[in-house]
């Protein structure tokens, strides 16, 4: 299998994307293969559509943000509420090139203007329908694609206590933002965390010394498109290309050769996708 970049979480299924397939072909030449993950029931059908091309997948899956928000999303636009994971609709959006779950997990990160009251039923809501997906994933046999946002660890921990009871499971924790106690306590259960944009940003130290702790067979690269420009970027719309950015920064700060990061991020894109028992 020729070696290609690859870019395990990106959105050009969502709507500011206008001539998606040209999109696609444009980044597909420039030798990424990518994901389009899915967030609610119209962007995971989406994802699945676009997933016509050679080198292109889906992830279906319900975000956070859709179960309980009011937030506006500056590029997707208004959030849809879905309050619970309709298994029936997003089962018939399963087939073999449907290879995560998610994206899904846990968001506490708007909470401040919110009562006590309200923070307990937002999170009650949200395990249930992330834990509802970890079910669901189980049963068609697929990786999870996990999202957690706390400005503490909260989310992390709790997701850590739900997805324990489901062992085993392959999952990797997108745009990883947690501590090294965090990325331990995951990497001990065999996941895999994927870094994006920020790792490229001035002020993101921490997030660097997080991703040199990380084994590089643990490490996948993604961009989050159209969020998250890396650096010289910042302020355009984000594409799967830009993945290649990410990689250099990765190769940079492991001090290692950029043709070995390459070659083991696509090993373990293809362990985590399970494309190789395809
Ligand atoms: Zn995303």
């Amino acid at each position: 299998m020729e070696v290609k970049f690859f870019d395990i979480h990106a959105h050009l299924n969502f709507k500011v994307f206008q001539n998606p397939e040209e999109k696609i072909k444009e980044n597909l030449s420039q030798g990424v293969w990518f994901l389009n993950i899915g967030t609610c029931k119209s962007t995971s059908k989406e994802a699945v559509r676009l997933a016509l091309f050679d080198g292109v997948w889906a992830g279906i899956g319900l975000h956070p943000h859709h179960t309980w928000s009011d937030l506006e999303d500056p590029f997707e636009g208004k959030i849809e509420k879905e309050e619970f994971f309709d298994e029936n609709f997003y089962g018939s959006l399963i087939n073999e090139k449907t290879l995560v779950i998610g994206e899904f997990g846990l968001d506490y990160f708007y909470f401040d203007n919110l009562s006590a009251d309200k923070i307990k039923e937002i999170k009650k809501r949200q395990w249930d329908v992330c834990e509802s997906q970890i079910v669901f994933a189980k049963k068609h046999k697929k990786s999870l694609m996990i999202h957690l946002r706390s400005k503490d660890e909260s989310a992390f921990e709790d997701f850590y206590s739900l997805v324990k009871k489901y062992l085993p499971i392959k999952a990797n924790i997108h745009f990883f933002s947690g501590s090294k106690e965090y990325a331990k306590k995951f990497l001990d259960l065999g996941f895999y965390l994927s870094f994006g944009g920020v790792i490229t940003f001035k002020n993101a130290n921490e997030k660097r010394e997080v991703l040199s702790y990380v084994p590089l067979e643990r490490i996948l690269t993604e961009t989050d498109s159209p969020y998250v420009s890396p650096e010289p970027l910042r302020g355009t719309l984000n594409e799967p290309k830009n993945v290649k950015i990410i990689l250099e920064k990765i190769a940079q700060i492991k001090n290692i050769d950029f043709e070995v990061a390459k070659e083991t991020i696509f090993k373990n894109s293809i362990d985590y996708l399970g494309l190789n028992q395809l």
